[in-house]
């Protein structure tokens, strides 16, 4: 698709500087629940409240949101605070009962993303409204669906698009609720230049103890927002109680949240575009150097053709990623890094010899 024409994701009566804080309970509760936690967020200066009020849960049993009746809730807190109110749809009733009640954002969560159909319905529903919608990303780590979603908003006229990354389910037992997998998001924003990124902690680390580490490591990668549980009691809340922060926490994460610049007005830019310039020498070398490596293979995989010796041979490759994993230890480099960085190679190199080995096959007739 030709580059997306997105208008920024901002609004009236929130000053537009990074982050864009967007808070607020996981689920609406109660009236007074989201009123206090409102008066709280909004005494710290923050905009935007969220709550969900249709929750999709994973299994039947938990709780899963008041629905429509919480709907008014939500204009409770602008009336009481002036804050812009935000939810999560998940299909085209929940549209329009929010749009009718006024809500200000829309989100669609990542159990909904992953669905195209969901996503086709709700976009054809937006025709034609004018609304923010931030896009979560889908639950399994697949970029192209996270696009697709973004890409059947816009078809459908949606033009204030944000991308929300709050992760991605595994089934290994990992440090956190869900998986970063920062270089999805990096990539992302590669393919749609200018789409807003706004991270979501929360739903990232599943425990208040990882919060601020997240948080500070999406406004090192230059994230434009942060969406984040906050609750007034929060071991007491009736959703992702282990995740939400009180609005007193939220206040001291944000307080410490370093804000860096993506370009440097003074001198220090020369400098790294000094060391920019030989990073890219280097990533020349890198290639050329892959080339050659795989001229090499094609020599070996004409050896193989001839003597009708196999493309893989285990032993070979145990060797090369044992010896190579061991060489970058001492070098500082990550197990994980290097067994990426040579499987690749190693595939690449399969697939040279293979083409060379399926060259000039002439049959035999004798
Ligand atoms: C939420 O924001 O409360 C939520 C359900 O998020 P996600 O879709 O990211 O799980
Ligand atoms: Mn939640």
């Amino acid at each position: 698709m030709e580059s997306m024409h997105l208008q920024p994701f901002t609004f009236e009566g929130v000053p537009n500087e990074r982050p864009l804080v967007i808070a607020g309970p996981c689920s609406a509760e109660s009236e007074a629940q989201m009123v206090e936690t409102a008066m709280q967020l909004s005494a710290l200066g923050i905009k935007i409240f969220r709550a969900g009020i249709w929750k999709p849960r994973t299994r039947p049993g938990s709780f899963e949101g008041y629905g429509s009746i919480a709907l008014p809730w939500m204009k409770s807190v602008k009336d009481a605070t002036g804050m812009l109110t935000a939810t999560e749809v998940a299909n085209v009733k929940h549209v329009y009962e929010a749009l009718k009640a006024g809500i200000d954002i829309l989100w669609i969560g990542a159990r909904t993303s992953a669905n195209p159909f969901a996503v086709q319905e709700i976009a054809d529903a937006l025709r034609g409204v004018d609304v923010p919608v931030l896009v979560k990303n889908p639950v399994n780590p697949d970029l192209e669906l996270w696009i697709g979603a973004i890409e059947r908003l816009y078809l459908a006229g949606v033009t204030r698009l944000a991308a929300g990354h709050r992760g991605f389910s595994t089934f290994e037992k990992i440090a956190y609720r869900n998986d970063p997998n920062w270089q999805i998001p990096i990539e992302l924003r590669r393919r749609i230049p200018n789409i807003p990124l706004i991270v979501d902690p929360s739903h990232i680390c599943g425990s208040r103890n990882t919060l601020f580490e997240i948080t500070q490591k999406a406004m090192d990668l230059n994230y434009d927002g942060i969406i984040i549980e906050s609750h007034i009691n929060p071991d007491a809340a009736m959703s992702d109680a282990k995740q939400q922060l009180t609005p007193k926490d939220l206040g001291e994460l944000l307080g410490r949240l370093i804000i860096r610049k993506e370009y440097i007005e003074n001198g220090s830019m020369v400098t790294i575009e000094e060391l920019r310039s030989q990073i890219d020498k280097i990533d020349d070398k890198i290639v050329e150097l892959f080339e050659k490596r795989m001229q090499i293979a094609e020599e070996i995989g004409k050896i193989k053709r001839e003597n009708n010796i196999a493309v893989l041979q285990t032993k070979r490759w145990d060797q090369i990623i044992t010896n190579r994993v061991n060489q970058g230890k001492q070098k500082g480099l990550s197990e994980h890094f290097i067994e990426t960085v040579f499987r690749a190679i190693h595939e690449e190199s399969i697939n040279h010899q293979t083409q060379i080995m399926n060259q000039n096959q002439t049959v035999k007739t004798d």
